[in-house]
């Protein structure tokens, strides 16, 4: 007889292991199935966390490298321990994945190691080294995640053509990395191998970097990274590669047409990901992906099939792991029968780069196609007096209100801790907040927070300090 669980879930990355935790919170009998060894998927194996983790050393040894002189201090035979920086930054991610093993023996949920595949509508076959395991659930919670895409023309190859999870361990600092791709990603590991001594290009099709954010930040943005020696050329496609003993020599063709070409050691293909769905089975259930490679699923994330929901990147909305995390919870939730909330109009986007983009809600030109009213508010780092004293004066907050109600439509942030700032704006907006909330809130003087306050006051042109 094949063991039945309440509840199987495949894919323990940030949207898998949540919505197992909360199952297991509310009572229910839980699995969680992972091809891999380590739990935290995607997220803290070989995206957000180590990263992070890079993004971190590296500002510190390019802070040291570049700006202590102005604080005063001195550092004479400042040099870099690469494979001291990566065993860190390995350290930091097993931590964190030993330590959602430990969260699922506390919430006494039960973890497979090995490829799941469906065998039907309410039974997942579990791949293991001496014989498949096979079990039963009453609902079965798809979040298998994404993978990297590739360009036809440039297979990765692991050494001079590479994904996001070779550009977090390269075993040197590249002479030259060319990264394909201006969206977080590529920004963010352009930005670490930058500090670390590498020459970066970043290539990016669209008119502007971080394609999905407001034209004004990102504009800031672009600005600040070439003004730290990054090579940004916006407009621009790759069309074709050629692959040498020294490196790959990029095609390029601007918007006018206009041919050129780059050489780099390392090319990084960061032009996004796509929903990971090989090896599950999902015919064998009754389910198909869309033309787009996601799991189609309803507003409550069900699937076609009853008992079937599916969850995170494999799904529509943002590829992000806040976003994956909502939908775990909320689909526990509405399994357990609790009133589940998802509302994919208050997820923040983030850029950790230096300065940080965030951002939540509209951009300016999203609202003016949508056909909302908008009144904006700005102010900027360099007005503010702890920007000042911390070096930071690069950046604005850029606030966006209903121009008839004054309801909070959009928040803009390029600057030092936009992800931090970004998360009062959130929670103003799950409220339905006015920009004059925001403004008759006090904060705590002297703080960076106080942009946001000024930025509020900015949307009726009463900013104290502008
Ligand atoms: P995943 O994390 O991809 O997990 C899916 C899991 O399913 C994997 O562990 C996989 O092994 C498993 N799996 C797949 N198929 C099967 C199967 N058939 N059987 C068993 N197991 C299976 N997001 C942010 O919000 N902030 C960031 O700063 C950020 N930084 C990123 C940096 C990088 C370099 C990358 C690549 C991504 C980053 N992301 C970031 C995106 C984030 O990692 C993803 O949005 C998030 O991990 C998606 O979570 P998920 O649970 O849907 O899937």
């Amino acid at each position: 007889m094949m063991d039945r669980y309440q509840v199987v879930v495949i894919g323990a990355g940030p949207g898998g292991y949540v919505c197992a935790i909360r199952a297991a919170q509310l009572g229910l009998k839980v699995a969680l199935v992972d091809k891999d060894e380590s739990l935290g998927g995607t997220c803290l194996n070989v995206g957000c966390i180590p990263s992070k983790a890079m993004l971190e050393s590296s500002e510190l040894y390019h802070a040291a490298a570049t700006r202590m002189a102005d604080h005063g201090i001195g550092i004479d035979g400042l040099s870099l321990d690469l494979a001291a920086m990566l065993a860190r930054k390995d350290r930091v991610v097993d931590e964190l994945t030993t330590g959602i093993a430990g969260l699922m023996k506390k919430n006494k949920v039960t973890v497979f190691h090995g490829l799941a595949q469906l065998t039907g509508p309410d039974s997942v076959r579990i791949a293991a080294d001496v014989e498949p395991v096979e079990i039963a659930a009453d609902h079965i919670v798809l979040a298998t995640g994404s993978v990297p895409v590739e360009l036809p023309f440039l297979p990765f190859d692991g050494e001079q053509i590479i994904d996001s999870t070779s550009a977090l361990s390269l075993p040197e600092v590249p002479r030259h990395l060319v990264v394909i791709g201006a969206g977080a990603v590529g920004l963010e590991l352009g930005s670490v191998w930058q500090r670390l001594g590498a020459e970066v290009t970043v290539v990016e099709m669209m008119p502007q970097i971080t394609p999905f954010a407001d034209k004004q930040v990102a504009k800031a943005l672009e600005r600040a990274l070439k003004k730290q020696g990054l090579t940004i050329r916006t407009k621009t496609r790759v069309v074709s590669a050629e692959q040498g003993e020294d490196g790959v020599t990029l095609q390029l063709e601007d918007a006018k047409g206009k041919a050129s070409e780059v050489t780099g050691d390392r090319v990084l293909v960061a032009v996004g990901r796509r929903p990971f769905t090989e090896g599950l089975g999902l015919p064998a259930a009754g389910l198909n992906p869309g033309p787009d490679g996601r799991i189609p699923v309803d507003a409550q994330l069900r699937t076609e099939v009853d008992g079937i929901w599916a969850i995170g990147d494999v799904v529509a909305g943002p590829m992000l792991a806040h976003k994956a995390e909502e939908d775990g919870v909320a689909v526990a939730e509405w399994i357990a029968g609790h009133a589940g909330h998802l509302d994919y109009g208050t997820i923040p986007s983030v850029v950790y780069t230096e300065p940080e983009l965030a951002a939540v809600g509209l951009t300016e030109a999203e609202a003016k196609e949508q056909g909302v009213p908008v009144k904006a508010g700005r102010f900027y780092y360099r007005a503010n007096g702890r920007a000042k004293a911390m070096g930071e004066e690069d950046g604005l907050v850029k606030i966006l209100a209903h121009a008839e109600t004054d309801e909070l439509v959009g928040v803009h942030i390029v600057g030092a801790r936009a992800s931090e700032l970004i998360a009062e704006l959130v929670l103003a907006m799950e409220y339905r907040a006015s920009a004059e909330d925001v403004a008759r809130t006090v904060h705590a003087h002297p703080t960076l927070s106080e942009i946001v306050r000024e930025a509020a006051l900015a949307v009726d042109g009463r900013a104290i300090h502008a």
